[in-house]
């Protein structure tokens, strides 16, 4: 199990305080399990399954943690069908968005 562990991911851009269920996404390149939740309701407000989830987790290879960016995707009934793993910790960012984050949905609990 990943030291930091993403248990909220809303997709939709309405605050809900709906059920939540707990996504479980296999990470291709560690076989680390990162859990993260999802509203029930997100099934309503998605157009087309399997819709897209961005995760990162904390992997170790050797000794030291690396950041894995996964791209899973989610299928009607909440469940991970397919995760991408995306080589490398690189990642960009437009300034705007750097100085825009309330534009970004991230949530990150322990
Ligand atoms: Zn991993």
């Amino acid at each position: 199990m990943s030291d930091i562990e993403l248990t909220h991911v809303a997709v939709d851009s309405k605050p809900t305080c709906d059920e939540f269920t707990v996504v479980m996404i296999p990470c291709p390149k560690c076989n680390e399990i990162v859990k993260i939740k999802l509203a029930v309701s997100i099934g309503e407000t998605i157009e087309y399954f399997p819709f897209p989830v961005i995760a990162m987790h904390t992997g170790n290879e050797g000794s030291h943690p690396v950041v894995h960016n996964l791209v899973a995707y989610i299928d009607k009934q909440l469940k991970c069908r397919h995760t991408e793993y995306l080589d490398g910790s690189r990642v960009f960012i437009t300034p705007y968005i750097l100085y825009n984050p309330n534009l970004l949905r991230v949530f990150c609990f322990k």
